[in-house]
């Protein structure tokens, strides 16, 4: 048996655990004991000198997940037959997981996609490949700007990145513009790289490796060119599958390309800042995602995940999608019948590939089983619907009469969820089965008569026939009758207060149904496969019959939230507005309800507010007022409606009108970066630097205090001039949102023609003053930051002395107002402006 462990040993990669099946055991030994018992928690015990460690096989699922978190590899080394007694087992290398390439249930997120993703760079910009491996999805992408995909891949959050081997260590830089190494380090923290050799990204060896996957003869059908650059990285992530699986995947069927161009583009530091896929505290909760998440199938919610991750910039599309949610609308009760039959639809892509990948279980049998039930049901209620735009997706879900009746007949009710020990095969599928299982039930009798026999004849009233794996069946007489045990009974061993025997005609018995068993076994093994080729047969089908019912989760989950928070059918064209009619911020309203609902003190409803932009017209709003008025809440609402609207889902508003966004830029709060030890001051005019340099007349702007993180001129004047950039000498520019406790800025209204002020609302009253959340045209001329600490509970005294200091700063010729007047001399054209500014610091 040792020689077999260091077999397997032997041919592992680097940093990883062996898992070697012993019995009901996986056991680790020397060095991977020392380790796995260390990262895992459990004891290591020596024997013969050996290092030892071990894990329950039942229990194994919680193990892997913990040693895959730790960054380690897990490679599986399975029983590959029955124990028998004093045999040797044969066994061999099943998996390697690691968290881009485990298949199974308990160890991925049901909601998540979970990508491998791999890529390369060169003169000609960067090539990329990214695989679910659970699913099948597959995509490759080529971007001359680097920024483009690595924004992406961020979007992506892959959970296993695979990289050539001179990309290690010191020679990080290989090709890769250095002005992105730190973004690329970024992305390959916390994540788990792997490096292979070189030679495996080759772009032809690549395009062939993926032929021979697809089984085509070339791409062109799935609009890849044979030479495009990302086929090595394709390759070379199907050749790391393989690895891992121990066999080819065969689950990869299809390839797409990623055209970074027809989605709507966003860099990491905006999608954090928007909270879409997490919230800043790092979870799912309060994010946008769960907010607009109300499917009822894991596919549907990795859906949804997609169309988040690429949102689209096809009119089509979006208005394809935009009129499937309105037929659910307008038939509720239709829709929430169609909900309650998907909630009994089970994770069909997933099980597909585990089924593929020859991780075979009668269990996730039964599970295509019941979703095929649901079928029939499911087009019923789509009839309904005919003739409407539901027909694009409905037509693509078919019923499988055949195979439901094949699974029903064939397989009980709950299996187990393995193998090895039968018992799956329904009773009256198969004659051959059913003899083998009742000559095995009437050899069970035969043996209990037998027990009776010899109790008689010997007189031992305790005496009992029993059976284990080492030693198979045999007589058990305790101590204090062996005075009685007959001359005929042949010893077999001797427990410490028991012996145990056999006969002759036991032993004959033994074999009879060892056989039996075994034979029972083959033959349900014989069956089960060719209930899985059945399945398997229809597997295109039955994925695409997935496919169709995630997008229909998706549509009907997003008509329900139409519907309970009152949401509006966005309109979409190409042009330059952007106008929202009492807009809400998706999750902040969410929350309030839900506080109110609690009973929370102080809790109250949402305020809705109007947005009116246009690139060509009004172009940039300046936002002012008192801190916690609302200002950050109502950039981001804006955000991320459009955001919402170009998924196809529709949106909280009364109406809304936008011309379709190429890129959403935000620059919001960096306190995350602080940890990273970049001031935040300097992350701050990245970003800025960010959205300058590469924001279009189609992109989206949110900016939230810029320039707060330096002294207040330096920041004012930062401000100023970005707003004047933004602005530009053109007819249009970005649509943007500026909000800002400057209140000098107000003046730009004046200079700049695209300008327009607006502040949040806010009520005085006695000393105190009242948050109304009601965004206005005009700016606002206080800050009332006292008023503000006041209602943060400061201290009464320091309030007062503030107050004191104030009012003797406003009434100084300080240089406070020597700004603001420079400020107001600024003229529309940059010349003069920049004059004011010299004056300023002069
Ligand atoms: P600011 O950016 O002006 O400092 P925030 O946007 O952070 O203010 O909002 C402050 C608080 O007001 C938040 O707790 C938020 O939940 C609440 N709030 C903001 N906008 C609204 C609104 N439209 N209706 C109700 N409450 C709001």
């Amino acid at each position: 048996m040792m020689q077999q462990y260091l077999e397997v040993r032997g041919s592992l990669p680097p940093n990883t655990l062996l898992l070697f099946r012993l019995g009901d055991f996986y056991e680790m030994f020397d060095e991977d004991a020392i380790l796995g018992a260390r990262i895992l928690g459990i004891t290591q015990t020596q024997r013969n000198g050996q290092a030892m460690a071990g894990i329950p096989y039942h229990a194994a699922d919680n193990y892997i997940q913990k040693a895959l978190k730790a960054g380690m590899k897990v490679a599986i080394c399975e029983q590959m037959e029955p124990a028998k007694p004093g045999q040797l087992v044969r066994r061999s290398l099943s998996r390697i997981l690691t968290p881009g390439t485990t298949l199974e249930d308990h160890q991925i997120e049901a909601g998540r996609n979970r990508f491998l993703l791999s890529f390369v760079t060169d003169k000609n910009g960067i090539h990329a490949a990214w695989l679910d491996l659970t699913t099948g999805f597959f995509q490759v992408s080529t971007q001359f700007d680097c920024k483009t995909l690595l924004d992406h891949f961020f979007s992506l959050d892959p959970s296993e990145i695979i990289l050539p081997d001179d990309d290690e260590g010191e020679n990080d830089s290989v090709n890769f513009p250095p002005e992105l190494l730190e973004e690329k380090s970024r992305l390959l923290e916390g994540r788990s790289t792997s490096y292979l050799p070189g030679f495996r990204f080759d772009n032809r060896e690549g395009a062939r490796t993926v032929r021979e996957r697809l089984g085509v003869l070339n791409l062109a059908g799935f609009g890849i060119e044979e030479q495009h650059p990302a086929l090595g990285c394709a390759g070379a992530l199907i050749h790391y599958a393989t690895e891992n699986l121990c066999a080819e995947p065969e689950n990869i069927t299809r390839i797409s390309e990623f055209r970074a161009g027809e989605s709507l583009r966003m860099d990491p530091a905006t999608v954090r800042s928007l909270e879409i896929f997490r919230s800043a505290s790092g979870l799912r909760k309060g994010s946008l995602l769960e907010a607009m998440d109300a499917t009822v199938t894991p596919p549907g919610s990795r859906l949804l995940e997609l169309y988040l991750t690429a949102p689209s910039l096809d009119t089509a599309e979006l208005s394809r999608r935009q009129k499937c949610v309105g037929e659910f609308v307008e038939a509720p009760g239709y829709a929430s019948e169609l909900r309650e039959y998907l909630r009994e639809v089970r994770d069909l892509p997933r099980i597909l590939g585990r089924l593929k990948n020859r991780l075979r279980n009668p269990r996730e049998i039964t599970a295509i089983r019941d979703t095929i039930l649901q079928l029939p049901l499911l087009i019923q209620v789509l009839d309904q619907f005919e003739q409407s735009p539901l027909d694009t997706v409905s037509r693509r879900i078919r019923t499988f009469p055949e195979l439901g009746d094949l699974l029903q007949r064939s397989l009980v009710e709950s299996p187990p969820n393995q193998l090895l020990e039968g018992g799956y095969i329904s009773d009256g599928y198969d004659e051959e089965l059913d003899r083998l299982r009742s000559l095995n039930r009437n050899s069970r009798q035969w043996l209990a008569d037998l027990e009776s026999a010899e109790i008689k004849r010997s007189g031992i009233r305790n005496l009992k026939i029993k059976y284990n794996n080492a030693f198979g069946y045999f007589i058990e007489v305790t101590k204090s009758n062996l005075n009685l045990v007959p001359e005929d009974y042949i010893r077999k061993q001797t427990m410490t207060n028991a012996e145990r025997y056999y006969t002759p005609e036991l032993k004959e018995k033994e074999k009879e149904i060892l056989h039996a068993d075994e034979k029972a076994i083959a033959r349900e093994e014989e069956l089960f496969r060719d209930i899985v080729a059945a399945v398997l047969d229809q597997a295109d089908a039955l994925e695409e019959t997935a496919l169709a019912m995630a997008e229909l989760d998706v549509l009907q989950g997003w008509a329900k939230l139409a519907r309970e928070w009152n949401y509006c059918c966005p309109q979409l064209d190409s042009g330059d507005r952007l106008e929202i009619v009492n807009g809400r911020h998706p999750v902040v309203e969410q929350t309030m309800r839900a506080q109110k609902l609690q009973g929370e003190r102080g809790a109250h409803d949402f305020v809705p507010n109007n947005t009116q932009l246009n690139a060509s017209g009004e172009q940039i709003a300046v936002i002012t007022g008192p801190n916690m008025a609302g200002k950050s809440t109502y950039i981001r609402q804006v955000a991320l409606i459009t955001l919402m609207a170009q998924t196809g889902s529709w949106v909280p508003a009364e109406s809304c009108n936008i011309g379709l966004v190429d890129r959403i830029f935000s620059r919001v709060g960096a306190s995350d970066e602080l940890a990273r030890g970049n001031s935040t001051f300097m992350v701050e005019m990245n970003e800025t630097a960010n959205i300058l340099n590469n924001s279009t007349s189609r992109s989206l702007i949110i900016l939230d205090e810029i320039g707060r993180g330096t002294s207040t001129y330096d920041g004012l004047s930062i401000a100023w001039a970005v707003v004047e950039h933004l602005h530009g000498k053109s007819e249009k520019g970005p649509r943007t949102l500026f909000a800002t406790h400057y209140h000098e800025l107000t003046q730009l209204e004046r200079q700049l023609k695209r300008v327009r002020n607006y502040c949040v609302a806010v009520k005085e009253w006695n000393d105190t003053i009242i948050f109304v959340r009601q965004v206005v045209r005009g700016g606002a001329d206080r800050s009332y930051g006292i008023h503000v600490a006041r209602l943060a509970g400061l201290p009464e005294s320091v309030i007062r002395r503030a107050q004191v200091i104030l009012e003797k700063l406003e009434s100084d010729e300080s240089s406070h107002n020597l700004l603001r007047k420079s400020m107001h001399k600024a003229k529309a054209d940059p010349e003069a402006a920049e004059e004011g500014q010299l004056e300023l610091f002069g």
